[in-house]
Order: C-alpha cells, then sequence, then structure tokens
C-alpha cells in the first residue's frame, strides 16, 4: 500500500473529479460500509456515531464535497439497514449543505424502487437514489443515466452486477484504499 500526504490525496481527488468532469459522470453512488469508513458494521453499530465518523476515509472527505462543487450529485448505496446512524456521520462528517444533499438508499424497507431497472445488487439503491435527485431540481440534476453513473463500493460482487447491467463501477480494496482513485483516471 502506497503512503500518501494530505495534499497529495487533495491534488489527486482535485485530478479525479476533473476526470469525471470529462466523463460526463454526474452521480457517485458510494457504498457505506468498509467503503466511505474503514470499517464494517455488519448493520449492527453499536458504539456513538461520532466514533463511526472518525473512521471516513480521507479520500471521501476530499473527494465527496470537491465532486459537489463541480455538480457531481452523491448518494449512499448500502445493504446496511441502519440509514439514521450512516446519515449522523455524514452530518458529522461533512458541511449540512453537503450532507443534506445525499440520498441514502439502504436496507431500511423505507423505500421501494418500482421502475423497471435490474433489482440485483446495488442497482435498485442507485436507480433509486437517481430519481430523487432528478426530483430535487436545485441540484441542477437533470439526467442521471447508467452511463453518468459511477460505483464505488468493496464487494467485487456488486462491482460485477454494475458492469453487467452497463453502469460504470471501480473497486475500493480495502487493503489499498486509495487505489480506487488511480482506477478512476484510468477509465475510459
Ligand atoms: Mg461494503
Amino acid at each position: 500500500m502506497s503512503v500518501i500526504t494530505t495534499s497529495q490525496l487533495e491534488s489527486l481527488c482535485s485530478d479525479v473529479v476533473e476526470k469525471l468532469v470529462r466523463l460526463k459522470i454526474n452521480f457517485l453512488a458510494i457504498d457505506f460500509d468498509q467503503t466511505i469508513v474503514d470499517v464494517h458494521t455488519g448493520g449492527r453499530w453499536k458504539e456513538s456515531t461520532s466514533e463511526l465518523a472518525k473512521h471516513v476515509r480521507p479520500a471521501f472527505r476530499h473527494l465527496i464535497p470537491m465532486a459537489m462543487s463541480r455538480n457531481i450529485r452523491i448518494a449512499v448505496v448500502t445493504f446496511s439497514p441502519q440509514t439514521g446512524q450512516i446519515r449522523e456521520v455524514l452530518e458529522i462528517a461533512f458541511d449540512s449543505s453537503i450532507s443534506d444533499s445525499m440520498p441514502i438508499r439502504g436496507n431500511d424497507k423505507t423505500w421501494t424502487y418500482t421502475g423497471n431497472g435490474l433489482r440485483l445488487g446495488k442497482q435498485e439503491h442507485m436507480a433509486s437514489a437517481a430519481e430523487e435527485l432528478m426530483t430535487r431540481p436545485m441540484l441542477g440534476v437533470t439526467d442521471v443515466k447508467k452511463n453518468t453513473t459511477l460505483l464505488i463500493d468493496d464487494d467485487p460482487r456488486n462491482i460485477k452486477k454494475c458492469l453487467r447491467d452497463g453502469t460504470r463501477a471501480v473497486w475500493l480494496n480495502p487493503m489499498d484504499p486509495n487505489r480506487f482513485l488511480d482506477d478512476i483516471l484510468l477509465l475510459e
């Protein structure tokens, strides 16, 4: 695993956002457990949310605000039912202007996706979050499509299902958690 300073990470994230803009990606769907945070809660986190917020990976502390400032919308897509806790973690880790504009889709039975898209893996979570973003015109998103969406997830099974469904995806390797940034720079 490569060691990286904060300023190197910032400049890498800035390059990544420019790359996303060039690729016309307007929607980042990001997994929570072992992706945004460096732990797996198993959907059963018992400690405080402020403790969990300390586990937000540095890459996302930089990438999420930078991407939003370029009009890229972001949602959390997770199989965890603890979406209330995830919402609190986002509120602690980010400015409210950022956390408030991030939909969360988890397995909390608060939503159902009724569109025609695939229900495998994270596909329905992404489709449902994209629908919400498109109904919030103040966010400036008019059209989120499969080819303008990118999933970031540590579970290779979700990555495979996503790619099979024609949506872009990059794997976050928990053993080398900044590597996905380089992988985004390699996307075509
Ligand atoms: Mg995960």
